[in-house]
């Protein structure tokens, strides 16, 4: 089993819990529809990596994404995840009417930093990312369409969560290619204090 480490200990998480077009903003950059319920996709726990790798046959996007651990049914931890994602693949799929998981739900496709306890507000949580010292992607739960205690409560209607478990939150607009070499830098902040810093050169 892949693990993700919170506050030092190796957590296992059963499954990760994903949510598709979730800011305006990268709905719109992708051409999707504003959904009336929030999208819902799974990633394995095979898909959790550490490091950050380019895939040699197809392009990759990164999608940077406030990750929530869940604990005893509760939003617990905080961390900052990278959705890989076979975007033309995706887009295939998607043309299809076909699920995503080849697209989405590969190994090493869900990225992590380690996660920490936050006590702030959820609203003022929010993420950066940095690629080769250039900001490419930020924003907030403020400006989420679904927060994400709603989220936990919406997917738990249908879903239960295993201590350890992972939410990704979704992605605002800025998503692109991953490129060797380059330095990904992710970010989530508590208004402006940093709770999490994670760095990863792409392999
Ligand atoms: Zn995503």
């Amino acid at each position: 089993m892949k693990s993700v480490n919170w506050n030092g200990s190796d957590i296992f998480p059963s499954k990760i819990v994903c949510v598709g077009r979730n800011f305006v903003d990268h709905i719109k950059e992708l051409n999707n529809q504003i959904s009336d319920e929030p999208v819902i996709f799974l990633k394995p726990n095979s898909a959790i990596a550490s490091e950050l790798h380019s895939c040699p046959t197809e392009l990759l996007h990164y999608e940077g994404e406030i990750t929530f651990l869940i604990n005893n049914g509760q939003l617990s931890g905080v961390g900052f995840g990278l959705d890989l994602t076979k975007r033309a693949l995706q887009d295939k799929l998607k043309s299809n009417s076909l699920p995503w998981e080849r697209a989405k739900s590969f190994d090493k496709s869900a990225v992590f930093s380690n996660f920490v306890d936050f006590n702030s507000a959820l609203r003022e949580i929010r993420m950066e990312l940095h690629i080769n010292d250039v900001l490419v992607q930020s924003g907030g739960c403020d400006l989420m369409l679904n927060q994400p205690d709603q989220l936990l409560a919406e997917v738990n209607e249908f879903i239960s969560f295993e201590d350890g478990d992972l939410l990704m939150c979704g992605t605002p607009k800025g998503v692109g290619p991953v490129n060797v070499g380059d330095r990904f830098v992710g970010k989530i902040f508590n208004k402006d204090n940093v709770l999490v810093e994670h760095d990863w050169t792409v392999k």
